[in-house]
């Protein structure tokens, strides 16, 4: 096999004042503009040890995203119906179907109001499945998984092992934009996990690989950091094999890590050609 280099666009001036400028040019073409609001909003922080069972630090932000309500029964009904909805998810025979649910599910969102579900795109029948973290603002947009800068990126390490964006299927952990850019919440990936894995059985692939540390954490459940995970098969749910590499957003605000995910990326290449992966 050929082995192309890959096109990356390196920062003209190594200056910090550019590289914070291209940093912030950066986080707003790939989150959106600023939300100066933000600066108005008062985190508030509630020591751990009073809370119970708590895994994420709350801030105003996490305390939102609970179930805005006080009745009881109410609580109970939701749950209820998202139950309901989740074995229905289970029964799905094809990805189409799981969409269609996924519309209706409101345990996908995140506190971001009025953002778009972002299934996934792709080949039904991929041999290869690429997960990210969580859609950012055009990905809300144009309802489609790694369409902004990072989506370039991923696109030219595609093609850089002769894989065309419709071969593959790529999707991400969380179903929904986060807001302000932030990371997807620990209940935010609880609660999309059973779906992805739902999408992950219906397609079937022989190799999944992860883009980035939300994503290898969430499906391997681990805390290992990155240096750890990657560039080595992870056995997944004893029927696939997972690889992990770099988030291509990373590789943008990292590139001496490029080197590191090219070799990532051809040994994916070599185990899928073995395996006799198609197309
Ligand atoms: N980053 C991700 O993890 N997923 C996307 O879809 C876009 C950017």
């Amino acid at each position: 096999m050929n082995q192309p280099k890959m096109q990356f666009n390196m920062p003209d001036s190594d200056s910090i004042i550019d590289r914070v400028i291209q940093f912030l040019t950066y986080q707003k073409d790939v989150y959106g503009d600023f939300d100066r609001d933000l600066w108005n909003k008062v985190e508030i922080e509630i020591p751990k040890e009073m809370i119970m069972n708590s895994e994420e630090p709350q801030s105003k932000e996490n305390i939102n995203i609970s179930k805005q309500t006080n009745s009881v029964s109410s609580i109970a009904e939701e749950e209820q119906s998202d139950q309901t909805l989740l074995e229905k998810m289970e029964q799905c025979q094809t990805l189409d179907e799981l969409h269609e649910r996924c519309q209706q599910a409101d345990f996908l969102k995140t506190n971001l109001e009025n953002t778009n579900l972002v299934f996934g795109v792709g080949n039904p029948q991929a041999d290869l499945v690429i997960i990210g973290e969580a859609p950012g603002r055009n990905e809300d947009i144009q309802q489609e998984p790694f369409v902004g800068r990072a989506g370039q990126l991923l696109n030219d390490i595609l093609k850089a092992i002769h894989f065309k964006r419709s071969d593959v299927y790529i999707t991400n952990i969380v179903k929904h934009r986060p807001p302000n850019n932030r990371d997807p919440l620990t209940k935010e990936r609880k609660l999309s996990l059973p779906v992805l894995l739902k999408q992950i059985d219906l397609i079937n692939p022989k190799l999944i690989l992860c883009l980035g540390r939300i994503s290898a954490q969430t499906l391997l459940n681990t805390n290992q950091p990155m240096k750890a995970l990657r560039g080595s098969f992870h056995p997944f749910r004893d029927k696939y094999e997972l690889m992990v590499t770099y988030h291509p957003a990373a590789l943008l605000r990292n590139p001496q890590w490029k080197r590191a995910t090219w070799e990532d990326v051809k040994k994916l290449r070599d185990r899928y050609d073995e395996l006799g992966c198609e197309p």
